[in-house]
C-alpha cells in the first residue's frame, strides 16, 4: 500500500528499510504512475536493498515493471570493498540492450516521398526476427577479436567510421572484457547472428523530431524540429542470453557458499570480489562488447539502404547508450568518492553535464538519454542532468515500460490490425511475427509521455525532443 511510503517530493516515494533491507528502497514516479505499477515491483526492489554491499538506495525508474529478480527499471550500486556482489538477475538477460540514434540529414518531407519504398527496403536488408541470421559468419578467433573489441571491432571489419566510435558509450570498446569466460555454447548461439535485429521488443525506427523542449541541448545533439532520425533497439543476441542463463544458474549455486541470504533464488549475485563475480563481469562485458558490435553493423546495413534509396542522407551517430548493465564507476557518496558496481536494469545512464566519460563535444551539455516508447506513440531524446548523481547514480528510465504482459497484449489484440490502424495514421510497420506486433501494440505500454515527464520532474533527466514514427521493422 503506497500510503506506507513516504513521499520526498511529489515524484520521490521511499520504502523505509523493513525486515533484512540494508538501505531504504526509493521510487521515482508520479501518484498515477505508482499507483498503477505492478505491486511486484514494489517487493522487488526491497528485495534487491537486502543484497550484500549495496549503497544508499535500492532505486525503481518511473517506468519499472516486473522482471526477473531485480525490477525492469531498477538501478542499484554496490561497493566491492563492502562485501558487494554482481547479479547477473541485476544485468538482465539481454545484456547490453540499448538504443543508438542515428541522423539522416533529412526532413519529413524528404522522407514521406518514398516512405514504402524505405520501409520495404530496409525490411528487406535487416535481418530481423527469431533466430534470423546475418551475412556474416565468425570463426573462433574472429568471435573472440569481437568479444573484446565491440564496436571498434566492427569499425576496422569495414562496418562504419571511426568517427562513430566517439559517439558509443565506452568509446564503442568495453575494456575488461574476458572472451575466455563465455562459454562455447554461447559463442556457438552467436556464430552467424552478428548484425540481426532479434525479436519482439527490438527495432530499427525511422522518426520524426516533432518537438524540442530544450534548444541548447537539441542544437548540441544536432537536432531540429521535422529532422528525421533513425532509432536502434537491440542487444546481445543469443550470446548474451547464454552467459546470462548460465551465470545466473551457477550464482544459484555459489550464493549459499558465500553465505548470502537470497530472499528471492532470481537475485542469485556473487561478491564482486570473488573468481565468480570476476567472471561474471569478463563475460558480461564481452557481451557488452558483442551489442555493441552488433547495433554497429546494423548501422552500417541501415546506411547502405539510405544510400539506395535517398542518395543525399548522411547518418552520422548521435549517441548508443545501454539500458542493461552493470558498470564499474565513480560516485561521491556522503562527500566521499567511491568505485561502486551500478547495475542498471531497463535502467538509462544518464551522465550530467562535465563528466569525462561524455564525447568531448557533447559534455558541456550533458549526455543523451535515449528512451523508447511504442511503435504507435512517440520516444524521447533527454539528457542527463548535474541532480541526477545525487538522486539515482546518474540514472534514468529506459522506456516506457510494459503495462500489460506480452500473453495478455496477444490476446488483447490482432496483429494485422493494429498494422492497418497504425498504416492509416501513415506509420508504416514491417515485421516477420503478427504475433509479436500483437505484443507489441502501443497500447500494452504505459504512456511514455507521463514516464518522461515524471522522470524530468523528478531531475534524472531533462526532456529534450519528442519523436514520433514513420517506419517501423519490428523483430
Ligand atoms: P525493453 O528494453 O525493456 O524491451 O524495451 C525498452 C522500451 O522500448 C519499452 O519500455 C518500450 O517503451 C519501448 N518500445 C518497445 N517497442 C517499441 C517500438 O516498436 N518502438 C518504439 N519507439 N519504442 C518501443
Ligand atoms: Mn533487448
Ligand atoms: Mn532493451
Amino acid at each position: 500500500d503506497i500510503a506506507l511510503f513516504a513521499r520526498h517530493t511529489d515524484y520521490e516515494w521511499e520504502i523505509a528499510p523493513h525486515g533484512a533491507m540494508r538501505v531504504p528502497a526509493v521510487i521515482y514516479a508520479d501518484e498515477a504512475l505508482i499507483r498503477a505499477m505492478d505491486h511486484k515491483v514494489y517487493e522487488q526492489v526491497c528485495n534487491v536493498a537486502t543484497l550484500p554491499g549495496i549503497v544508499k538506495a535500492s532505486y525503481a525508474m518511473p517506468d519499472a515493471h516486473w522482471g526477473y529478480g531485480f525490477p525492469i527499471g531498477g538501478v542499484a550500486a554496490f561497493d566491492p570493498d563492502d562485501g558487494g556482489v554482481v547479479s547477473a538477475g541485476g544485468v538482465g538477460f539481454d545484456i547490453s540492450c540499448g538504443v543508438r540514434c542515428l541522423h539522416t540529414g533529412l526532413n519529413t518531407e524528404d522522407v514521406m516521398a518514398v516512405q514504402k519504398m524505405l520501409a520495404d527496403t530496409l525490411y528487406r536488408e535487416i535481418p530481423a526476427g527469431l533466430g534470423s541470421t546475418g551475412a556474416i559468419r565468425l570463426n573462433q578467433s574472429e568471435m573472440d577479436a569481437m568479444l573484446a573489441g565491440g564496436a571498434a571491432w566492427a569499425v576496422k571489419q569495414g562496418h562504419g567510421s571511426a568517427a562513430d566510435l566517439d559517439h558509443i558509450e565506452e568509446h564503442g570498446q568495453m575494456r575488461g572484457a574476458r572472451p575466455d569466460c563465455v562459454s562455447e555454447h554461447a559463442k556457438k548461439r552467436q556464430r552467424d547472428e552478428m548484425g540481426t535485429l532479434g525479436s519482439g521488443n527490438h527495432y530499427l525506427e525511422v522518426q520524426k523530431v516533432v518537438r524540442v523542449f530544450d534548444t541548447r541541448a537539441a542544437e548540441a545533439f544536432g537536432i531540429r524540429e521535422n529532422d528525421v532520425v533513425v532509432s536502434i533497439h537491440c542487444g546481445s543476441r543469443g550470446l548474451g542470453h547464454q552467459i546470462g542463463t548460465e551465470f545466473l544458474k551457477e550464482m544459484v549455486t555459489a550464493a549459499s557458499h558465500y553465505g548470502i541470504m537470497l530472499p528471492d533464488r532470481e537475485l542469485a549475485c556473487a561478491p564482486i570480489n570473488s573468481p565468480l563475480g570476476e567472471n561474471y563481469l569478463g563475460a558480461m562485458r564481452a557481451a557488452i562488447n558483442c551489442a555493441l558490435a552488433n547495433r554497429q553493423i546494423l548501422t552500417h546495413l541501415v546506411r547502405e539502404v539510405f544510400s539506395q534509396v535517398i542518395p543525399k542522407a548522411r547518418l552520422p551517430l548521435l549517441y548508443d547508450v545501454s539500458h542493461n548493465t552493470c558498470k564499474a564507476e565513480e560516485h561521491v557518496v556522503d562527500g566521499k568518492r567511491r568505485k561502486l558496481y551500478v547495475h542498471r536494469k531497463g535502467a538509462t545512464r544518464a551522465f550530467g553535464p562535465g563528466h569525462p566519460d561524455i564525447p568531448d563535444i557533447l559534455r558541456a551539455v550533458g549526455q543523451p538519454v535515449l528512451i523508447g516508447g511504442s511503435m504507435g506513440t512517440g520516444s524521447y531524446i533527454l539528457v542527463g542532468t548535474k541532480q541526477g548523481e545525487a538522486l539515482s547514480f546518474s540514472s534514468a528510465c529506459h522506456g516506457a515500460g510494459r503495462a500489460m504482459s506480452r500473453h495478455q497484449a496477444y490476446k488483447t489484440w490482432k496483429g494485422r490490425q493494429v498494422i492497418d490502424e497504425l498504416a492509416a495514421r501513415g506509420i508504416l510497420i514491417r515485421s516477420p511475427s503478427g504475433r509479436g506486433v500483437a505484443e507489441e501494440a502501443p497500447g500494452a505500454y504505459k504512456d511514455v509521455s507521463a514516464v518522461v515527464d515524471a522522470a524530468d520532474a523528478a531531475g534524472l533527466a531533462r526532456k529534450v525532443a519528442r519523436l514520433e514514427p514513420l517506419v517501423c521493422i519490428k523483430g
